[in-house]
């Protein structure tokens, strides 16, 4: 038996990988303090053993060191579960059904706004799936609910697949002003009527973005402070039960949901280690500006924090139409279930915002979906003036991209973040018409790391489960077509395993202290069912996540549970 004073808190026991280069296998962890004590062959770790260690044997389930998500969305997928929830709706009928009982539940007047119908966490083809093969109408709502006002909302593009249709009941039309004459802002809403020209309920949008209740439904009730902050609590285990350990919040987040965080952390609840980038609320350089060099002095750099939770840099738009600013103008705290402020900025715009950016070290963060080809030229004259390599400036959300134009992301030396479930299994679409050559480079994992580049992968929450995004990394099978998009693009699981777990920690300036089970390093780690360098192709599907430990403590699993 060690001396209890330098004895291990726990040692974990299981097949362990340590994505530690000079020992990448282990029999078993010890963990002090928060971080990894030693990592080895069973016996020598447990000779480490002391009075008050505890001992967590796992038999042969895969020790790995915790997911880092680089593009969660966590906030948004904790609010799902704030309204009345329509997933177990079959029929037309049942959906009544469900919206008659909320109405016997709530004071009459009050509103009655349910989840999408269909299968979260996508909803895909949820109407079409219900019996009769459509939505409720207004009337059949109206019946229903006679004395409340009642929005069944769309999936909308982030969690579906446009065109995604809403439905409301005539207190609810009514309520939001909507009449025969009512045109929406956002061209890509449709209010649909009736033969004799009135709206019939329903509104569909058929963009990615999705603006409705902006643009045309502001008297649907919004989040409040209150359910936001329970959605970020609600998230937390969501994400854990995934073998999430950390989070990087890179499509920046609005002030109120950075504020939920904030207070959570203040109460001892936030047990993912947090790193959120802002989502600002400007509407112009020049009003961008003040805010940078004065209000945003404590996100410079690698921002202000502590190892739980970390404000740090900011995201900058690139393109988009400008009525999304227009409509998002009109309440910039209006920010939904996405949690950032949806902004639009033209390319000059775009490099105006990058200067200051660079004067300030405010480390930029972009979403370069196809522009990547626009995008490298403007960062390519910033880093001229700015060392936008060395502040890890993060492009995210890459999608079809030419190997020149990643040699050049090499030159700059910024860091990359890519989505792959979301263009290489979800929206794949617009992808279809490419070469398998050409595919090989769209969410090109494999070729930037070939390259040299700092990337990592995230989820994008599409679905929230990092060994989802390592499957599709992998096989790179597309949702509909089961067509392999791009077989060169595919990275071995060792490779997509380092690219959701130890990867990350680029963005926070941690890879000397986050990531690898190797002594020094936090404790964070997730514990699988099956080993996901040994599953071959969809096996990786089968694995699920057991117990997962942050800062040495369990924060999901059977051990969690009455943890001192
Ligand atoms: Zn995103």
């Amino acid at each position: 038996m060690g001396m209890t004073k330098d004895a291990p808190d726990r040692i974990v026991l299981g097949n362990v990988i340590t994505l530690d280069d000079a020992a990448p296998r282990a029999e078993a962890v010890a963990i002090r303090a928060g971080r990894v004590l030693a990592a080895g062959k069973r016996d020598a770790v447990l000779a480490l053993k002391g009075g008050d260690t505890r001992i967590d044997d796992f038999g042969s389930a895969t020790v790995i060191p915790g997911f880092n998500d680089t593009h969660a969305h966590s906030d948004s997928q904790g609010l799902k579960t704030i309204r009345p929830s329509l997933a177990e709706a079959r029929s037309v009928d049942d959906v009544l059904k469900r919206i008659s009982e909320l109405a016997k539940t709530q004071a009459p007047g009050t509103w009655i706004a349910t989840m999408p119908v269909g299968e979260p966490p996508f909803y895909f083809d949820g109407a079409q799936k219900l019996a009769e093969g459509r939505l409720p109408t207004r009337e059949e709502l109206d019946k229903a609910a006679p004395k409340h006002p009642v929005y069944i909302a769309a999936p909308g593009g982030y969690w579906g697949v446009p065109p995604c249709t809403c439905v409301l009941n005539t207190a609810a039309l009514s309520a939001n002003g909507i009449t025969r004459e009512s045109q929406p802002a956002w061209p890509n809403i449709t209010i649909h009527r009736d033969a004799s020209g009135e709206p019939n309920g329903q509104i569909t949008e058929k963009a990615y973005v999705t603006l409705t209740e902006q643009d045309l439904l502001p008297a649907v009730p919004r989040f409040t402070y209150a359910e936001r902050l329970e959605g970020v609590r609600r998230a937390l285990p969501f994400y854990h039960a995934r073998g999430t350990t950390s989070i990087y919040e890179g499509h920046g987040m609005g002030p109120e949901a950075i504020a939920c965080f904030r207070e959570l952390h203040e109460t001892g609840e936030l047990t993912m280690r947090s790193a959120l980038v802002i989502s600002p609320t400007w509407a112009s350089a020049a009003e961008a500006e003040p805010i940078m060099r004065d209000y945003l002095a404590y996100a410079r750099g690698n921002g202000t924090g502590d190892d739980m939770l970390r404000i740090t840099g900011v995201f900058i738009a690139y393109g988009g139409d400008k009525v999304i600013r227009e409509v998002m103008q009109r309440d910039v705290t209006d920010v939904g279930f996405s949690g950032f402020v949806k902004s639009v900025n033209a390319p000059d715009e775009f490099e105006a915002l990058c200067e200051l950016a660079g004067r300030y070290d405010l480390r930029v963060n972009t979403i370069v979906s196809d522009k990547l080809h626009e995008i490298v030229p403007i960062l390519e004259r910033v880093a001229k003036k700015y060392p936008i390599g060395k502040r890890r400036w993060v492009l995210e959300h890459v999608s079809r991209s030419k190997p020149s134009d990643l040699e050049r992301v090499k030159k700059l030396g910024v860091t990359v973040t890519l989505i792959p479930p979301h263009y290489v299994w979800k929206v794949a679409g617009p992808f279809m018409s490419m070469t398998d050559e050409e595919l090989d480079y769209l969410s090109p994992a494999r070729a930037l790391h070939e390259l040299g580049v700092d990337v990592s992968a995230g989820t994008d929450a599409v679905p929230n489960d990092p060994l989802f995004c390592l499957w599709v990394m992998t096989t790179r099978r597309e949702r509909t077509t089961g067509r392999i998009m791009g077989k060169n693009g595919r990275v071995d699981n060792a490779l997509g395993l380092r690219l959701l777990t130890t990867a990350g920690a680029y963005l926070t300036f941690e890879e000397n202290v986050k990531g690898p089970l190797r002594p020094g390093y936090y404790a964070d780690l997730a514990v699988l069912s099956g080993d996901p360098i040994a599953a071959q192709g969809d096996d990786i599907l089968n694995i699920r996540c057991e117990a997962t430990m942050v800062d040495g403590r369990w924060v999901y699993g059977d051990k969690a549970a009455g943890q001192a």
